[in-house]
């Protein structure tokens, strides 16, 4: 039976099923961070949702092609026990002594990165989002690794906000469990003295059931935190923003959920010829459906192999050959 807008219902049940998460919580599969498995969705990884929709719904005129430019500031300085440990690990051949005079040099290799992607981004006409874990500080497993009061956090955010880019709350790994993004986005908006916006989680570990409830509770307006770890593509099947729809209360929510279609990792570091054809095509996608689209790279990354500078520019020059508007600019679904 056919809808109003000559869609299917089985077709709307599936969008529905898909942006929702539902079909991926219906799997009930999870990893060993607690997440939803990407080895279990049900679609692949390409615009399946935005395929079935072509055609029935009029885009809205003033939609443009947009990629937004994002950051995860994981650390925010070198010169912290964990990141210690973990470059002694790594160069086991040198002494401590050692270890810890290049700490002089590399200490604060993570704030010139991020002077240094200021002035790229500003060449290339980008206004990006910078996402910084708020603390407090934890040597727990996979707590975080500074905090918004320290020196080290507010020198590099009062830099990323004199650039006019965004500052955006990196949900601490266990947020989501102990309820903590209110706290934690007090803690960000304190330190960068405006409100927060916008939200990615640490390690991307979203919660279909109760994660945007909290994140609404907390103020976020836009959250970026559903894509795959691993590689790229569109976990939800669309390029396009949408408001979520909370499973549990049958609702929507307050918050638009804006689709991140790549991010960094081992990839980045030995990328060929193929992998920059692979995003091309996904990105002409994006391009042909006049989609809104976030990207993914780790300032600590970025500091630490110049292999990842190197996949960044690339990943740049596609978007600007192709004509993308990476400013989050008012025409964008960013402002909508
Ligand atoms: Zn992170």
């Amino acid at each position: 039976m056919g809808t109003a807008s000559g869609i299917s219902q089985a077709d709307l049940a599936f969008i529905a099923s898909l942006v929702s998460l539902g079909h991926e919580l219906s799997h009930a599969v999870r990893d060993t961070h607690g997440r939803l498995d990407e080895e279990h969705t049900p679609h692949g990884r390409g615009a399946v949702v935005d395929h079935l929709l072509a055609g029935t719904l009029a885009p809205c005129p003033q939609r443009r092609f947009s990629v937004i430019i994002t950051h995860d500031v994981d650390r925010t300085t070198l010169c912290e026990c964990t990141a210690i440990a973990k470059l002694f690990i790594e160069t086991r051949s040198r002494t401590l002594r050692s270890t810890i005079r290049s700490l002089g040099v590399c200490g604060s290799a993570i704030a010139r990165t991020i002077d240094e992607l200021l002035c790229f981004e500003a060449d290339n006409n980008i206004r990006s989002i910078f996402f910084f874990l708020s603390g407090p500080y934890s040597l727990a497993r996979y707590g975080s690794r500074t905090s918004a009061r320290w020196g080290s956090a507010q020198g590099i955010i009062r830099a990323v906000t004199a650039a006019g880019m965004e500052i955006g709350l990196h949900g601490s790994y266990y947020a989501k469990d102990n309820g903590t993004y209110a706290d934690e986005c007090r803690r960000l908006a304190d330190a960068a003295q405006s409100s927060i916006r916008h939200h990615r989680n640490h390690y991307l570990r979203y919660d279909a059931e109760h994660f945007w409830r909290h994140l609404s509770d907390a103020g976020i307006a836009f959250d970026h935190s559903v894509g795959f770890t691993t590689g790229w593509g569109l976990r939800t099947g669309t390029c396009i923003p949408y408001p979520v729809y909370d499973i549990s209360a049958q609702a929507l929510l307050g918050i638009i959920e804006v689709p991140m279609l790549l991010m960094d990792g081992t990839w980045t570091q030995q990328f060929n010829r193929a992998d920059m054809d692979s995003i091309r095509t996904l990105m002409e996608t994006v391009r042909r459906h006049r989609g809104c689209v976030g990207i993914d790279f780790h300032p600590e990354s970025l500091a630490t192999n110049r292999a990842v500078w190197d996949c960044f520019r690339r990943i740049i020059d596609i978007c600007r050959e192709l004509g993308a508007d990476m400013t989050m600019s008012s025409h964008t679904p960013l402002q909508g």
